[in-house]
């Protein structure tokens, strides 16, 4: 039994460095791609998935996209993470938390003065405990709706996760502002690298992908906005990602999960695959290849 995903790939897939795709985004070192909470689900058994953030340097301190679960999770779970975390099979390490990690890469905590939320469900925002000084930035649709969740997929945010008052930025959307056609909020002007919230509604009300200008092009969190359909025609293998991985859902079942971005997302892959990066947050095959890429050239 392995504990964690990181040690899982390191005694499986002992050999997965792309050095050629870590040469075409030339990223090194800049952006940091953390597992911040592995999960070995119930069902389907077998298979793995990962909290997947993003750590940037900018000007302006380290910038974070998603948290992962924190330090309070694991120690005092309230009963709605304990179920959460039983039932996807999270191993609690302390170790994969964002903070523990900033520390183990040299920072401080105070140093991380971002954190950008795709959305605010649980398993993405309980590490915002961690960093109570960061600037948390998140669109004006998800902050009403942490403030009167409705329907089911609104039920997995929990309070407890920012009952210190965080320093919210709440970002209205506007009419201007396109980004390969797609409507845009920039985080902050003059910030470097840019780094743009992309409303990818429906997930959550809302849901946004953070992109990350990088000196060959663009990153694109995607969250829990699509599926990582980009990897549809590369062997799964080693892994056994969640089903969504191997085979499009059905139309009624990704309306009702993940929202109803995934063509527009694929249009863009399509169009300017090679200028964008596309990761979510469940992509264990690209954060294998970008754990073997850091560690290369650490
Ligand atoms: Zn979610």
């Amino acid at each position: 039994m392995f504990r964690t995903i990181d040690s899982w790939i390191n005694r499986k897939v002992a050999v997965y460095a792309v050095v050629s795709w870590h040469k075409l985004y030339g990223m090194r070192m800049k952006i940091h791609h953390l597992n911040c909470g592995t999960m070995f689900p119930r069902f389907p058994r077998g298979t793995q998935s990962i909290s997947y953030c993003l750590l940037v340097k900018t000007n302006d301190g380290l910038l974070l996209v998603d948290t992962g679960y924190g330090v309070q999770d694991y120690k005092q779970p309230t009963m709605f993470t304990k179920v959460f975390i039983l039932s996807l099979g999270m191993p609690r390490s302390l170790e994969e938390t964002a903070i523990h990690q900033v520390k183990k890469l040299g920072y401080a905590r105070d140093d991380v003065k971002h954190i950008v939320m795709t959305h605010l469900h649980s398993d993405h925002a309980g590490g915002l405990r961690d960093f109570p000084n960061a600037q948390v930035h998140v669109h004006a649709l998800e902050y009403k709706a942490i403030q009167s969740p409705k329907g089911f997929k609104e039920r997995f945010y929990d309070a407890t996760q920012w009952s210190h008052s965080p320093k919210w930025v709440v970002h209205e959307e506007e009419e201007k502002g396109d980004w390969f056609g797609f409507r845009n909020i920039q985080l902050q002007e003059g910030l470097n690298p840019e780094v743009r919230l992309i409303p990818l509604h429906g997930h959550t009300r809302g849901h946004c992908g953070v992109a990350i200008q990088t000196s060959k092009g663009w990153l694109l969190h995607c969250g829990d906005a699509t599926y990582p359909f980009y990897h549809k025609n590369e062997p799964a293998e080693p892994f056994k990602p969640l089903p969504f991985y191997v085979m499009s859902p059905p139309k009624w079942l990704e309306k009702g999960l993940i929202g109803e971005n995934t063509s527009r997302l694929k249009e863009l892959h399509a169009k300017h695959g090679e200028k964008i990066q596309f990761i979510c947050s469940n992509d264990v095959i690209t954060y294998s290849r970008q754990l073997h890429i850091q560690r290369d050239a650490s």
